[in-house]
């Protein structure tokens, strides 16, 4: 069966114990589109995963991949879905060609297109040229993007990756998030990733989740969430900033927050503040400033905001 929607949860929950993994969570997310799921350590994301893959059951509430209800149909959603969960799951002692047969033959892929997939695979992620050499020699991002590709093998419409850039150096990061992204513009696979890595999730993700202690705290694109009007950012750049400016500043009403160092001050302001009085203040304190920029926030800095709100 075909829906628009990858997933679709509504009330979701999950505890071990007397613990909350999941505490009604709903949501959906569009076929073809890379997911981020957000959430400080244990938040809740991987038991997500594992209610969605079939691996574990819900509490209460119900939860729909690919059309299909998950527990009740979860070998129909594993045929349809890859997922490179905490561990990598390779044969060190294997070569790559070897391990991706091994788990094509588990797959049940025809040999002639197992070959072919594997081939396709390991072009993609640029390993082809050492795909004799034994795994257990390889660095650990050559290994995450085979884990990567053996996820992908059987051409799932779904995949689950639990933090797939973790570890990884910041050239072997981005080409993994490249290969990702072409995974989704190209050829409509929906990625659903877990990501530490909020600077990742900006460039990355279509669409972004956070949830922390079980329970969805936001939802959308990551230029919705980041200029959600929570206050606006001022950031002034210069020199000769007076040591008791900081605390005037803080006195005015319209400040929110003002943190400071030698060669800038960061200031959070009410969203109706008027930033002219502001930095007429700080200029009549004796502050040569040079540069003044109005920021629209991060994704972190919005994440960082929410946990906050939350504790
Ligand atoms: P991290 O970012 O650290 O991987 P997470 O968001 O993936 O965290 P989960 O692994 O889903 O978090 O855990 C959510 C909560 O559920 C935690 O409090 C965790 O201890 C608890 N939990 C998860 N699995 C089990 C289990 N099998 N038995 C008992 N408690 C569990």
């Amino acid at each position: 069966m075909t829906t628009a929607e990858a997933i679709a949860v509504e009330a979701l929950s999950r505890s071990f114990g007397e613990i909350d993994a999941l505490d009604g969570v709903s949501f959906s997310i569009p076929r073809g589109i890379v997911f981020g799921f957000l959430g400080p350590n244990g938040a809740g994301k991987t038991t997500m995963i594992r209610v969605l893959l079939g691996l574990l059951e819900p509490t209460r509430g119900t939860a729909r991949v690919l059309g299909c209800d998950v527990p009740r149909q979860a070998q129909h959603v594993r045929e349809r879905t890859g997922a490179l969960l905490e561990h990598a799951g390779l044969y060190e002692r294997l070569n790559a060609r070897q391990n991706l047969e091994f788990f094509g033959r588990i797959w049940k892929l025809p040999s002639s297109e197992r070959a072919h997939r594997i081939r396709e695979l390991l072009e993609r992620m640029t390993l082809w040229d050492r795909c004799h050499e034994t795994v257990g020699n390889w660095s650990r991002g050559m290994k995450q993007k085979l884990a990567v590709a053996r996820a992908l093998l059987h051409q799932p419409e779904l995949v689950f990756l639990d933090e797939p850039t973790a570890g990884l150096d910041p050239v072997a990061a981005a080409e993994l998030r490249t290969d990702l992204a072409g995974l989704s513009r190209g050829d409509g696979v929906t990625v659903f990733l877990t990501t530490h890595n909020l600077a990742e999730a900006e460039k990355l993700c279509d669409l972004v989740g956070v949830i922390a202690g079980g329970k969805l705290r936001a939802l959308g694109t990551p230029n919705e969430l980041r200029s959600q009007e929570r206050g606006k950012e001022l950031t002034v750049r210069g020199r000769n900033f007076a040591s008791d400016l900081v605390t005037k500043l803080q006195s005015r009403s319209e400040v929110v927050q003002v943190k400071a160092n030698a060669l800038e001050l960061k200031l959070k302001l009410e969203a109706d503040a008027d930033v002219a009085p502001i930095i007429r203040e700080i200029v009549t304190s004796g502050a040569d400033v040079e540069e003044v920029v109005r920021g629209k926030g991060s994704l972190e800095e919005f994440f960082i905001e929410l946990m906050e709100e939350s504790q």
